[in-house]
């Protein structure tokens, strides 16, 4: 499976997808075959969207790079991840941040949740928080966020997630638009006195289900 992990980032790499050191090297250790169902093991490691539980996917290697990437993420810092599904991109995330950081990711399916801190137990990542819950309302608790990920499309961009940002240069990546549509992948900056917002591609992901997001 390494052998098949390392040509996965190789791959990425030289499509340009890829670039940061941070996130290659995490890329390169986070066993991604855990985090899929048994059977589909033998494709984990194909850049495509995949079938978990519960109805939901596990977002294409490409797209959790990219995300990664709009983020700038930095060592120490503290991650908010909305829509944690099968725990990848949290691994992924909890490596780029270091044992100084700490990642927050809710989920609203209790049984995705355990799934999800059962495997990423079994990898001993100690810096991760798993919360079960509505995610569209965000973390108020541990806020403000240096960085917030989305990873399930809300029609809109929750204004309570914005509250929750780090005024001193926060980022947000977040889908919105419509369900089963073509949406737009938002990047938010905040700053002290104004927010910056640009759309910088075009994706397809599963709703935000939940008060700030699509009504069940
Ligand atoms: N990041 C995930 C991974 O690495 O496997 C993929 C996430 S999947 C594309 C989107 C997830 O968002 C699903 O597991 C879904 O149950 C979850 N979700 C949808 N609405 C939510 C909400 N309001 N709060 C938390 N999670 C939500």
């Amino acid at each position: 499976m390494e052998e098949q992990r390392l040509n996965m980032v190789s791959q990425l790499q030289s499509r340009k997808i890829l670039e940061s050191k941070m996130i290659i090297e995490a890329m390169k250790k986070v066993p991604r075959h855990l985090f899929v169902p048994l059977n589909m093991k033998n494709r984990a490691y194909e850049d495509n969207p995949l079938q978990i539980d519960c109805g939901q996917t596990i977002s294409a290697p490409h797209m959790n790079a990219m995300m990664c990437e709009y983020l700038q993420i930095e060592k120490g810092q503290k991650i908010l991840e909305i829509g944690t599904g099968s725990g990848y991109h949290c691994a992924l995330l909890a490596e780029i941040v270091g044992n100084k950081g700490k990642i927050y990711s809710i989920e609203r399916v209790p049984r995705l949740a355990k799934k999800a801190s059962k495997v990423l137990r079994v990898l001993n990542y100690d810096n991760i928080e798993i919360i079960t819950g509505d995610g569209s309302c965000g973390h108020q608790i541990e806020a403000p966020y240096d960085r917030i990920l989305v990873t399930a499309a809300s029609p809109q961009i929750p204004e309570i997630l914005i509250q929750q940002l780090s005024e001193n240069g926060g980022i947000m990546c977040i889908p919105t638009g419509k369900q089963r549509w073509i949406q737009d992948l938002l990047v938010i900056k905040r700053h002290e006195h104004s927010i910056e917002k640009k759309c910088v591609s075009k994706v397809i992901f599963v709703p935000l289900i939940g008060k700030f997001g699509f009504k069940e």
